[in-house]
């Protein structure tokens, strides 16, 4: 079966509740005849309440940044699953490259958020991708899945065909280079082979691969078509509501 794709915003720190719900009030009439790709909107924490209630009704889902694996207590600044529940959250981004570069994100703390989010009934968005260092020194694969490998430490074959994966080169990420699209293929493509490897070929078949780094109207197609990506994890043009309209309705 041929996998659905998925389209992710992620407004990172952005847009206050108001700024939030007018960009999903934009955005909803743009999408709303759209029944073939998953759509799906990460607001900020504070935003989150208000920005799904405006979603209600529409074909846009909800999709957190972070969340704890502790169901409560001292976690000052964490966000647990019930209160992403609460919110109407089905998604969440794990792992993005600024949380690991900026604030101490380690793959067993990925892994340990990707178990409870997914426990709680929430997909995660795994988020991996490499430096232009590592890139440029050519074990750029490995990195990444080391990455991949060490999020899905724990899961068993069946869940990790639900699971979302973004492959974004650090490098693509809000600098307008965008991975070419072969860049982009043979990265999501060895993803897949990893997940085969360390899990079987239908949990591989099945597990959705974003491509994320400066996604644009203009580029969305071609990354479309390249048989192992599945979908986009976009920043920037996910602030605006025609340019990710665009980008959703490719
Ligand atoms: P840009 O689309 O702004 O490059 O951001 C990509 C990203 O990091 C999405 O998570």
């Amino acid at each position: 079966m041929a996998r659905r794709p998925i389209i992710a915003g992620n407004w990172k720190m952005n847009n206050t509740i108001a700024a939030g719900v007018e960009l999903v009030k934009a955005l909803a009439p743009l999408v709303k005849d759209n029944n073939t790709v998953d759509i799906v909107v990460c607001p900020t924490a504070t935003a989150l309440s208000g920005v799904g209630e405006a979603l209600k009704g529409t074909n846009i889902a909800l999709g957190a940044q972070n969340v704890h694996w502790e169901k409560s207590g001292a976690y000052t600044g964490e966000i647990s699953t019930d209160m992403l529940k609460e919110v109407g959250a089905t998604y969440c981004v794990l792992g993005h490259s600024e949380r690991r570069d900026y604030f101490g994100e380690t793959d067993e703390g990925v892994n340990k958020r990707a178990h409870a989010a997914f426990a709680a009934g929430i997909t995660p968005i795994i988020c991996c991708g490499e430096s232009l260092e590592i890139r440029e020194a050519g074990n750029y694969i490995n990195h990444v899945v080391n990455q991949i490998n060490a999020a899905l430490e724990g899961f068993k074959a069946d869940e990790v065909a639900k699971l979302v994966i973004a492959y974004e080169p650090i490098w693509a990420i809000g600098t307008g280079k965008t991975a070419t699209f072969e860049q982009a293929e043979e990265v999501c493509k060895a993803i897949r082979e990893a997940v085969a490897k360390k899990f079987d070929q239908k949990a591989a078949d099945a597990i959705r691969i974003q491509y994320g780094g400066s996604v644009k109207p203009a580029t969305i197609k071609d990354l479309m078509a390249q048989p192992n990506v599945d979908g986009a994890l976009v920043g920037g043009a996910a602030l605006k509501a025609k340019d990710f309209s665009e980008i959703v309705n490719f």
